[in-house]
């Protein structure tokens, strides 16, 4: 999908910073990071969203929490982090295709905004 963001990114044909790529997925930095450590884990097929998810996307979607776990080893977030899906316009989605946020190195508030 040309139109997507992500897509291109996956594509290489928009820049991004990466943190690491496999057959499956594309990792990145955060172009507006909300914490000093900020990067995205998509898929490299466009899924619109969690919900557009089916059953058949099930090791697609264990695979993308294994790389948001590989992320936070290579980032080396010992403290902790956070991994949040923002799923349709009330939670606050902007980018229509399926992206896992990996925040770190700072306190974390719960409950979330
Ligand atoms: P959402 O708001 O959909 O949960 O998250 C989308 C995220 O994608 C935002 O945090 C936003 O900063 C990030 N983002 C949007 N466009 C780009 C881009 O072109 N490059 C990178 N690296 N991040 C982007
Ligand atoms: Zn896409």
């Amino acid at each position: 999908m040309d139109d997507c963001i992500f897509c291109r990114i996956a594509a290489g044909k928009a820049a991004a910073r990466l943190v690491f790529t496999d057959d499956d997925m594309v990792a990145f930095h955060d172009v507006n990071p909300q914490a000093p450590a900020h990067v995205l884990v998509i898929p490299r097929r466009h899924v619109a969203s969690l919900s557009a998810a089916r059953p058949g996307d099930r090791e697609l979607l264990g695979a993308l929490l294994l790389g948001c776990a590989r992320v936070a080893a290579e980032l080396g977030l010992d403290a902790g982090y956070r991994v949040v899906t923002n799923t349709g316009p009330a939670a606050g989605q902007s980018v229509a295709h399926l992206h896992f946020h990996v925040l770190g190195r700072r306190a974390l508030g719960w409950p979330p905004g």
